[in-house]
């Protein structure tokens, strides 16, 4: 099980990892890129022109590869309409620049400037950067912190790692107020 306060913040908010990511493509967008699959399919083999020295395996791999690239962009497309909100960007201009920007580049851009997923507090659902220790809210401890330098401990510390102080000697040590309520 993932805590709350595990140390990586992407994965407290997709537990199940590569799954998740998976189940956020939409079912349109599923159905869209069999049916262009199937059209690139068609256009290779109905209706673009057979001249007669041409080979088919050509054609076929040729038709194949076609077809599988524009499928993975109209799944590409249906992941970025999901992931967009979740991360609270301008849906309209990010679906706008990924599909009209030529060769994947928009998808490239999205990729590297898009804003990390914000989380929610488990105590008061106020929506947290990844890096608060802290919900601004309620006080609910998302991180294990020291208790005289502020900075992250891991849960099993004993020692902080940064100053060296005795986690125990806490008010209310972080390993004991991370499991708190
Ligand atoms: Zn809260
Ligand atoms: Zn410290």
């Amino acid at each position: 099980m993932t805590m709350p306060w595990n140390k990586n913040p992407e994965s407290s908010m997709e537990p199940s990892g590569g799954d998740s990511e998976l189940a956020l493509i939409p079912r349109w967008s599923v159905f869209l890129a069999i049916v262009v699959f199937i059209a690139t399919q068609y256009l290779f083999h109905e209706v673009m022109p057979h001249s007669r020295h041409e080979m088919l395996p050509m054609r076929l791999i040729m038709g194949y590869s076609s077809g599988t690239a524009f499928a993975s962009y109209v799944l590409l497309v249906g992941y970025v309409s999901r992931d967009v909100k979740r991360r609270r960007m301008s849906a309209g201009l990010w679906m706008l620049l990924v599909i009209l920007m030529p060769g994947g580049i928009g998808a490239v851009v999205y990729f590297l400037l898009r804003q990390p997923v914000l989380s929610r507090c488990p105590n008061c659902t106020t929506e947290l950067a990844a890096d608060y220790h802290f919900c601004p809210q309620c006080q609910f401890q998302m991180s294990p912190a020291c208790g005289k330098c502020f900075r992250s401990v891991q849960i099993t510390d004993v020692f902080c790692v940064q100053c060296g102080h005795d986690l125990a000697e806490d008010h209310v040590p972080a390993r004991l107020r991370a499991y708190r309520d």
